[in-house]
């Protein structure tokens, strides 16, 4: 008899962004001339760059040929892009990182989700709240998040709750934990972290023997200069953090699939007893090895194009277009009267529902209201609630449009 895994009917068949689609094609149905603005995607919309179109029809050409014909590649990644990853990504910040540090991946969804197979399943965890739902849900999909209370909070999550009190800081957890997930320039606030903050919990888990799972996927978007975009521009992170990369909010690469995962050589973890300490690097290069063949060849030379001058160049134009749309929505909204956080280092706005309102009711009005799609902030963690996300992703005709009706919709 095969018995299931019981921990996926923990787990709420309820999808935030179907339940969404739902509602907006209730609307649509009742409304069919209706002209529906999304700003709620979580999806690039701008085509790729020049530059990796470039690279990607060389690189299938290579395949067609004999001498150039690529089959399963290193389990980490070609050299070659780990080379420029190392040379552009962290040189640059004064951030050593060995080559073999880094693995190249299909994106930062299944590294994120998958990471905590190298710890045991009954380590306690933190994440801040409202937060990406792979962090908590993978967990829950191993048992270690423990049962749902009737509050949306599972029993072995610390939620660091992200507020306006607060400013969106994470505090420090009250009790010690063993994991923190971390995601700066933050999906959903769109707020980012300084360096004195990141220093508190690069500290925090080097006196409590906790490792930090850092999410870097916005790092890109990031303006201010003062804000840093890779936790190991801390001292101690080496000993600490394992860091996410993502391609896709980068360069667009939602469709490619390719990021990367760097777990530096001085991070370790002990066994039960607390005997002995064992580095988690050869930990996640055996993982590789044995379930994952690599991210295509195309898709890698994708990536390397992105460290050439022109690539450069391209994927700053697309990412300024985005943060020009991410302006607009923060100033339009501001003036109607709004109060947004994020969207100056990230391609996310929060905004704080008007008159107390609930995040779906909000959700529901402004979209009877304007036709304009936003996503609840309660959809991701209890402190998203009376808020929502809108995102920059959208087309500028779009993005213009849909605050013209917010505008009117306001008075
Ligand atoms: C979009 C996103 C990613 C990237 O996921 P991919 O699998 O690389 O497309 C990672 N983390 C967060 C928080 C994201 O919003």
């Amino acid at each position: 008899m095969a018995l299931i895994n019981e921990h996926f009917l923990k787990l709420s068949d309820k999808y935030l962004f179907a339940d969404i689609a739902k509602k907006v094609n209730a609307y649509k149905v009742a409304h069919p001339k209706s002209q529906v603005i999304s700003l709620g995607i979580g999806d690039v919309t701008q085509p790729l760059a020049p530059a990796v179109i470039e690279a990607m029809h060389k690189a299938v050409d290579d395949m067609a040929t004999l001498d150039r014909f690529h089959g399963y590649g290193p389990e980490r990644g070609y050299l070659w892009l780990r080379e420029a990853i190392v040379k552009n990504d962290f040189l640059p910040r004064g951030v050593h990182i060995d080559t073999s540090e880094i693995f190249i991946n299909d994106g930062a969804k299944s590294d994120t989700g998958n990471i905590g197979e190298m710890v045991r399943w009954d380590n306690s965890m933190a994440v801040t709240d409202p937060i990406y739902p792979v962090y908590v849900d993978s967990n829950v999909m191993n048992g270690r998040a423990g049962i749902l209370g009737a509050d949306g909070k599972w029993s072995n999550v610390t939620y660091l709750s992200c507020n306006e009190e607060n400013h969106f800081t994470p505090p420090l957890p009250e009790h010690r934990v063993d994991m923190i997930y971390l995601c700066y320039p933050n999906n959903p606030t769109g707020m980012v972290i300084t360096k004195e903050e990141l220093r508190k919990w690069v500290n925090y888990a080097l006196r409590n023997d906790a490792i930090i799972f850092y999410d870097a996927a916005y790092h890109a978007y990031i303006r201010d200069e003062h804000i840093p975009h890779s936790i190991y521009e801390i001292k101690g992170a080496r000993k600490c953090a394992i860091e996410f990369h993502s391609y896709s909010k980068t360069a667009g690469f939602t469709g490619i699939r390719c990021g990367y995962t760097v777990i530096p050589k001085e991070l370790s973890a002990t066994t039960l007893d607390g005997s002995k300490r064992y580095p988690l690097q050869p930990f996640w290069d055996r993982r590789q090895c044995t379930k994952f063949n690599g991210a295509s060849y195309i898709s890698q030379r994708a990536a390397e194009a992105i460290y050439t001058p022109e690539g450069k160049e391209q994927v700053k134009a697309t990412i300024d277009y985005y943060m020009n749309n991410a302006r607009m929505i923060r100033e339009a909204l501001t003036k109607a009267g709004l109060t947004v956080y994020g969207g100056e280092n990230a391609p996310y706005l929060w905004v704080k529902t008007p008159r107390g309102l609930s995040s779906w009711k909000f959700f529901e009005e402004l979209l009877y209201g304007t036709q304009v799609v936003c996503t609840p902030g309660v959809g991701f963690g209890p402190s998203g609630e009376g808020f929502v996300r809108l995102t920059a992703f959208g087309r500028r005709e779009d993005c213009e449009e849909a605050l013209s009706r917010i505008r009117k919709w306001m008075g």
